[in-house]
């Protein structure tokens, strides 16, 4: 999708740190990291939110956490992470392509903000 900075990403029209790769997504490290540790995994196919995901995107979901959990081995962090994923403006939500964040390496609070 045109000026969509994750998808241009997984086209690599733009840098991004990546650290994985697949025919499904792409999993890079987040430009404003929040914790010692922080990946963004992102589909290759442009969904703009969890609301705006439909059934035939269930595998797809599943693979993204199924990433998370082997990134977060390879990244040293199984122990203790935090998968994230911001719906809505109002949950934080800046990017309108679907991502998850990776987040560890930190005590990690609850309630998050
Ligand atoms: P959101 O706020 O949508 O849940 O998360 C978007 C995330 O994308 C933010 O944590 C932000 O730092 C990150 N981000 C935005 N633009 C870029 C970029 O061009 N490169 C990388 N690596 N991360 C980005
Ligand atoms: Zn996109």
């Amino acid at each position: 999708m045109a000026d969509c900075i994750f998808c241009k990403i997984a086209a690599k029209e733009t840098q991004a740190r990546v650290i994985r790769e697949d025919d499904d997504l792409v999993a890079f490290y987040d430009l404003n990291p929040q914790a010692p540790t922080h990946v963004l995994i992102v589909p290759k196919k442009h969904i703009p939110s969890l609301s705006g995901a439909c059934r035939q995107d269930i595998e797809l979901l599943g693979k993204l956490q199924y990433a998370a959990r082997e990134i977060a081995s390879e990244l040293g962090i199984a122990e203790a992470f935090r998968l994230v994923l911001n719906n809505g403006r109002k949950a934080g939500q800046s990017v309108d392509h679907i991502h998850y964040h990776l987040m560890g390496g930190r005590r990690l609070m609850w309630p998050p903000g």
